[in-house]
């Protein structure tokens, strides 16, 4: 293979950039079982994963899984055979999680969803309110969906559930906001939070956890639904090897260990704080390049767009994928493409997790020369206004 010097940038929604602390705290020999380090790192997780989420209400489960056994294991626990979940129209994330719900057996009720525009509350509480037989037993809501690149407002999704008066849980998937926006388990009455290693906790892929509060705890007890490895039950074991149903992914969680030491290290605050500035200057940018009506924001609503990820469309006649290989292959500039019906229509620019203003100059100054070499119009101070934006801080 030919040696490309410099680094490569990757500015997917997840994976993301893993910085070398993380990659260092993994770059050792496992434990053996009965080792008291191995338990004192599950504890140091547990705790931090707590405090990332801001509760002392939730107990936080892991898995040797992605965000679809997350997923997964919150449709098991929460959802007795014969009820459903109520899942909010957000993008192809939500859709995701709901063909996943009927695939374990249960029905899955969806709200409207509108291409770029956040789910709307009130479909929710109308759902709700026609729900007279309660069969519904959870709410399950995505707070940024990865692929629509749309923050939905959790304060306003409680309130519906509220007004209702159901008792559905609150299940929110926060595995594209966590460690980018700011969030708040207990804040925001959420009864389960469902999160990944992969995206702003700077980890490589491999772990999926839940927290989860007591009456989400009580109501999985009283689920009678077989299930063995995503069981809630098991997972409140004290030894790490049955804790995780057997061999934990121990140094996945050494770097995770190192991941949460280094949020708290620079601050929650200054880690959201950096979050919005950066995806200002990316928003800036798209703004500009958008002058040619060839680019465009795909979500509609300026406040709704998220901190994490940019969903960008690009009118017919131009190919986003034939660009993306440009940027990835000539300018080491690795984003994401498109999902579901945006397939083909449109990229994602990440940029969340372990990233500095230089990193997504660099990314958008990729993208501008990756749409230059493929002739597509774009309105040409991007980078600069990305730079304006970021001289103001
Ligand atoms: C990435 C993502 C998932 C799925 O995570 P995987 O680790 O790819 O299984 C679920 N929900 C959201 C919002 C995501 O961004």
């Amino acid at each position: 293979m030919t040696r490309i010097a410099g680094n490569r940038s990757l500015h997917s929604p997840g994976p993301t950039h893993v910085p070398d602390e993380v990659l260092n705290a993994m770059h050792r020999q496992p434990l053996d079982h009965g080792d008291a380090r191995l338990g004192e790192t599950i504890e140091a997780i547990e705790t931090g994963l707590k405090r990332l989420l801001q509760t002392k209400e939730g107990e936080v489960f892991m898995f040797a899984s992605n965000g679809h056994g997350a997923w997964e294991t919150t449709i098991v626990n929460i959802i007795a055979p014969g009820q459903a979940a109520l899942i909010p129209g957000t993008g192809h994330f939500s859709e995701q999680w709901a063909v996943q719900t009927e695939g374990c057996g249960r029905k899955a009720v969806r709200t409207p969803f509108k291409e770029g525009y956040p789910a709307d509350p009130n479909d929710i509480e109308k759902a709700l309110r026609a729900d007279t037989k309660r069969e519904i037993a959870a709410v399950f809501a995505v707070h940024t969906d990865t692929a629509s690149s749309t923050t939905n407002d959790l304060a306003a999704m409680r309130a519906a559930i509220d007004a209702s008066g159901h008792p559905a849980l609150f299940v929110v998937d926060v595995v594209a906001s966590l460690a980018a926006a700011p969030f708040a388990m207990d804040d925001s009455r959420a009864n389960v939070v469902v999160g990944a290693s992969q995206k702003g906790l700077m980890s490589p892929p491999g772990l999926g956890f839940v927290a989860v509060d007591q009456l989400a705890r009580e109501v999985a007890a009283a689920n009678p639904a077989p299930r063995y490895y995503w069981d809630w039950k098991r997972r409140q074991a004290s030894y790490s090897y049955n804790k995780f149903c057997g061999t934990p992914p121990q140094n996945l969680l050494f770097g995770i260990e190192a991941a949460l030491e280094l949020l708290f290290r620079e601050g929650l605050d200054q880690v959201f704080a950096r979050h919005a500035l950066l995806s200002s200057a990316v928003h800036a940018a798209v703004e500009c390049w958008s002058r040619e009506g060839v680019i465009s924001f795909h979500c509609r609503v300026p406040e709704s767009r998220s901190v994490s990820v940019t969903t960008i469309e690009m009118a017919k006649g131009y190919d986003p994928e034939a660009m993306r290989s440009v940027a990835r292959e000539r300018f080491q500039v690795a984003v994401a493409g498109a999902l579901g019906p945006q397939t083909g229509k449109a990229f994602r620019i990440g940029h969340l997790g372990d990233l500095n203003a230089p990193m997504i100059l660099g990314a958008l100054a990729g993208v501008e020369a990756a749409m230059t070499v493929q002739g597509i119009p774009f309105g040409r101070d991007g980078v600069q206004q990305a730079v304006a934006c970021l001289a103001k801080g």
